[in-house]
């Protein structure tokens, strides 16, 4: 079985863990070329789109949906992030165009872009009730230990959350994965502090997928003494839903006058989706209809 784009759940079969695996490069790459993202951006939206697809796997159900925005004030600014409960994701960053001095090692300064004098705040959708939000402070701004705590506080949930993103020189997502291990209510106390004693000490995920895509491998290198039984995988995706007429709705929301200024003095509009980068462009014609409909209301 290889790992390929693809959310593996599985648990150890002695009922101690549950396991999400992600393989996220396609996610991360076209998240870096709908944004033109930096090296730093790259990694720090592409850590929050990943933490964010673990999340809604492990909380989500059917048509439930949520929204991650994160916000630690260092230069990178605010994060906006949706998910759906079947592996697709899309967000942006405040200021993608950020570049950062890299760390001694090479490495993204992650907590450096996002700052740490900030929050996470969780907004679910669950279909006709009300949405729930949740807030929690950030405690590292490296991401993954963001959700983790986030899980803990807001959830109930005691889980181990790694993601990372490696790039090759020019800034392409070489590799991109994550992990949510998450402690089962019966879990053994000596296998879990064995888990937190080895998890600091591996390298990230996203270097390990470089060298093993199988999820049973990797299950392997992060849970050596614990025999593990995939249940299910699926596709993720980094994808919109956005459409001109939801962009012609939204031009509708604005004043008469503010419509006839963008047809007399600039001939017409043109819109950007700030979750993945799509223009849309509006002849002064296609207003003119827009400002004629609003009249008829
Ligand atoms: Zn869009």
């Amino acid at each position: 079985m290889v790992m390929d784009q693809e959310l593996v759940k599985a648990v150890t079969t002695d009922h101690n863990f549950r396991v999400l695996l992600l393989n996220g490069q396609s996610v991360v790459e076209t998240a870096r070329l709908s944004h033109h993202l930096t090296k730093t951006t790259t990694t720090v939206l592409g850590r929050g789109l990943l933490a964010t697809l673990l999340l809604a796997s492990s909380v989500l159900k059917g048509t439930e949906g949520l929204t991650v925005r994160l916000n630690g004030q260092g230069p990178v600014g605010g994060m906006l992030i949706d998910a759906d409960a079947h592996g697709t994701v899309k967000g942006y960053l405040q200021h993608g165009q950020v570049e950062l001095p890299f760390l001694a090692n090479g490495d993204v300064d992650v907590a450096s872009a996002v700052g740490t004098d900030g929050f996470l705040e969780v907004l679910k959708t669950q279909g006709n009730l009300d949405p729930y939000t949740s807030t929690v402070p950030l405690v590292t701004g490296q991401i993954g230990s963001d959700f983790a705590y986030y899980l803990a506080k807001s959830e109930q949930i005691n889980s181990a959350v790694g993601v990372s993103v490696v790039l090759d020189e020019h800034g392409q997502v070489k590799t991109a994965g994550g992990y949510l291990i998450q402690t089962l209510p019966d879990a053994d106390n000596t296998a879990i502090a064995a888990l937190e004693e080895r998890l600091p000490r591996l390298p990230s995920i996203a270097t390990m997928l470089t060298t093993a895509t199988d999820p049973v491998k990797l299950a392997a290198m992060l849970l050596p003494d614990e025999p593990v039984k995939v249940l299910s995988q699926e596709q993720v995706a980094f994808a919109c839903d956005c459409s001109k007429a939801q962009f012609a709705q939204s031009l509708a929301g604005l004043s008469s006058s503010e419509l006839r200024q963008l047809i007399t003095e600039d001939h017409g509009a043109e819109v950007v989706c700030h979750f993945c980068g799509a223009r849309y462009q509006f002849s002064a014609t296609e207003l003119q209809q827009i400002l004629a409909e609003k009249g008829k209301l």
